[in-house]
């Protein structure tokens, strides 16, 4: 394992906490260590208080803080003096400790000190790392799993057997650490969760983790355990539509909508034809912690039913034997491992579903070099469901709060590279939506850096093209819930007697026939949306009321506003509705150059300015307040309304 400490980079981290959170980031940038959120560090710090008084203060990561980006903020400071008293109680429960925790932070604002916050006041050095990694976790989850770790690092570490973080946990690890811990001690294995290294610097800390590390890679490489490989497995590539009916059947198990998303990568597809996949799949995570996003284990191929049963038996044997009354968390499956597909992670959204599959990723690892030390095995599942129902486990999940609008939903824009369509492409984003962006402009793709868009170069005049998008949209997101059509071309303008063929032909083409494909292929995915299939279209003021010198764009225009009432005749059997919005005096589009603007202009015989305020409200209409209002289309507010015209256009006397 590479030790990147960097003097350079250390210098630019100023601060008592500067060392502090510079290695925390070093730790966070190799996964292979720490995953999404997991793992924690923390520096014990003398402080004056505003009495003069020198105060023991823990710095411990907050909950909600990644180790790869955490700032100084990040940290919740902690009265050391009571940890450590708290930890010389003979018990305290869970809600105790976390209130003793949450009391006892002494920054207003900070956030929630981790649920590890006492194994850290109980260790004696100044600065403590605690990571999740990978090869530490293959050899503790190997056969003789703890006599291997013994052997391994000698008198270096203290070897703690498996228990849940919290107050036990911690209480052990004080006991224990006294008892064994030598001159040469450097950290504590806690078996099948993870590794601690400490130290009186922050680079001694951090080096000590790297050396710990490193001595359990060195240990797997020398029994060929550490370069694992699976036999080359083709995927099946699935239809589109297979994938939209599992995560139907998914998200109608879970009571919400969640995203699916499809990995065929030779390790997944491999994985899931292992010949031992139902032994090391089932059995759970590589660390406990994993369990609030991935669930125990892996759905094993698509029959969602049968997950289900075996999640509500897995939480009836757990249940009746907890301290407390355990209410079921919903029982749709969070991964699934087929032999055809590879490997399928669902998630509320699409930076959930690309952790779940990120998790699996490492957890691959983890098995197979256990596997290639003689088996894999997991901690039971009785461990597990603490973790899984532990409270502030689920408040961590809860933290975010109530779900957004479109939480879970799939939104398809065209032409979403400016303008209305790029302004929608927002406002599904900022409803929680994850966000298919097609246009035919290439840099479509790079628009936006968010998990929860995927921009796609398309030709909507080529079916083909249409098929492509959506296979490529289905894999990254599993489906389809909302479309919104709203690509389009103004030809020049053109008395009727000198309209050119191609003029005419390309605006039927790209305003009519265009839509008539996406809305084709678009609706076997839309009539399996959860809640289901809502459709936009971006029709326009000239379908109501037409311009002089605008006949092939009105006409066209005309044309997809009856397909849109047709389609609303058709769908509403399959739950789809569709509404169209009438924008006009939108100028901020890429439809209206100066040009366009000055022949509309002389048109109506009004000056730029003029025809730039000629709505009866006198008023600005933008892309946004157009996108704005065919989100909301898709929405509840809508929810019974199909086949509806709405202008959106400052008011316009011909249209009234
Ligand atoms: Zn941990």
């Amino acid at each position: 394992m590479k030790n990147l400490w960097n003097d350079a980079e250390v210098a630019q981290f100023t601060g008592s906490l500067g060392p502090r959170v510079y290695t925390s980031r070093l730790l966070g940038r190799d996964k292979s260590l720490v995953l999404h959120g997991g793992g924690n560090t923390s520096v014990k710090l003398v402080e004056q208080n505003l009495f003069g008084e020198g105060e023991e203060v823990l710095y411990v990561k907050g909950s909600g803080s990644d180790l790869e980006t955490i700032d100084a903020e990040g940290f919740s400071p902690v009265a050391l003096g009571h940890l450590r008293r708290l930890a010389t109680l003979p018990e305290l429960r869970d809600a105790e400790l976390m209130n003793e925790l949450n009391t006892h932070v002494l920054r207003a604002g900070a956030p929630s000190p981790s649920v590890e916050t006492l194994l850290h006041a109980i260790l004696p050095h100044a600065y403590v790392d605690h990571t999740h990694a990978d090869a530490v976790l293959s050899i503790s989850n190997a056969p003789e799993g703890a006599l291997r770790v013994r052997e391994i690092y000698g008198s270096k570490v203290v070897v703690i057997p498996y228990i849940m973080a919290g107050f036990e946990l911690a209480a052990y690890c004080a006991r224990e650490f006294q008892r064994l811990a030598g001159p040469d001690t450097i950290g504590i294995v806690l078996l099948s969760h993870g590794v601690v290294s400490f130290g009186n610097y922050a680079r001694e800390s951090y080096d000590r983790m790297i050396e710990l590390v490193s001595i359990a890679e060195d240990y797997l490489a020398s029994k060929n355990a550490w370069t694992v490989s699976l036999p080359a497995a083709e995927p099946r590539r699935p239809r589109r539509q297979e994938i939209a009916v599992l995560r139907r059947a998914v998200s109608d198990t879970a009571g919400f909508p969640l995203l699916v998303r499809l990995n065929d990568a030779p390790k997944f597809v491999g994985f899931a034809r292992h010949e031992r996949v139902r032994e090391i799949s089932q059995q759970g995570p590589a660390t406990p912690d994993h369990v609030i996003w991935t669930k125990p284990a892996p759905m094993l191929g698509r029959n969602v039913a049968s997950f289900v049963a075996q999640y509500s038996k897995y939480f009836e044997r757990n249940a009746s034997q907890a301290k407390e009354e355990k209410t079921m968390l919903d029982p749709a499956p969070r991964m699934a491992l087929d032999p055809d597909w590879g490997f399928a992670a669902m998630g509320r959204n699409a930076r959930d579903s690309a952790i779940v599959e990120e998790l699996y990723d490492h957890t691959i690892d983890v098995i197979l070099r256990a596997e290639a030390l003689g088996g894999w095995k997991a901690i039971g599942e009785k461990h597990l469901f603490d973790i899984e129902y532990w409270a502030p486990e689920q408040a961590k999940l809860k933290r975010n709060g109530a779900p957004l609008l479109f939480a879970g939903e799939v939104s398809l824009v065209t032409g979403a590279a400016s303008g209305i369509g790029r302004a929608c492409v927002e406002a599904f984003l900022r409803r929680g939506a994850a966000v298919v962006a097609l246009d035919r402009n290439p840099a479509i793709s790079g628009l936006l850096q968010d998990p929860a868009y995927l921009g796609l170069q398309c030709e909507l005049t080529a079916p083909q093209e249409i098929a492509d998008a959506l296979d490529a949209a289905t894999r990254r997101f599993g489906g389809l819930d909302m479309l919104v059509l709203n690509a389009g071309i103004f030809p020049p303008s053109a008395a009727i007697q000198d309209i050119a063929g191609d003029a005419w032909r390309s605006a039927m083409s790209v305003n009519v026939e265009a839509n008539l494909h996406v809305m084709q292929a678009c609706h076997a995915l839309l009539r399996l949306a959860p809640r289901g299939g809502r459709v936009v279209v971006i029709g326009s003021r000239n379908v109501p009321a037409p311009g002089p010198g605008a006949a092939a764009y009105s006409a066209s225009k005309a044309a997809l506003n009856q397909l849109a009432r047709v389609a609303a005749l058709e769908w509403a059997k399959d739950s789809i509705r569709i509404n169209s919005v009438h924008p006009d005096s939108v100028y901020d589009t890429a439809l209206w150059t100066d040009e366009v603007l000055a022949s509309r202009a002389a048109a109506y015989k009004m000056s730029v300015e003029q025809y730039r305020k000629k709505n009866l409200l006198r008023t600005e209409v933008s892309s946004r307040d157009v996108a704005e209002l065919a989100a909301e289309m898709c929405g509840p507010l809508f929810a019974k309304t199909t086949a509806a015209q709405i202008p959106v256009d400052g008011g316009n006397e011909r249209v009234v």
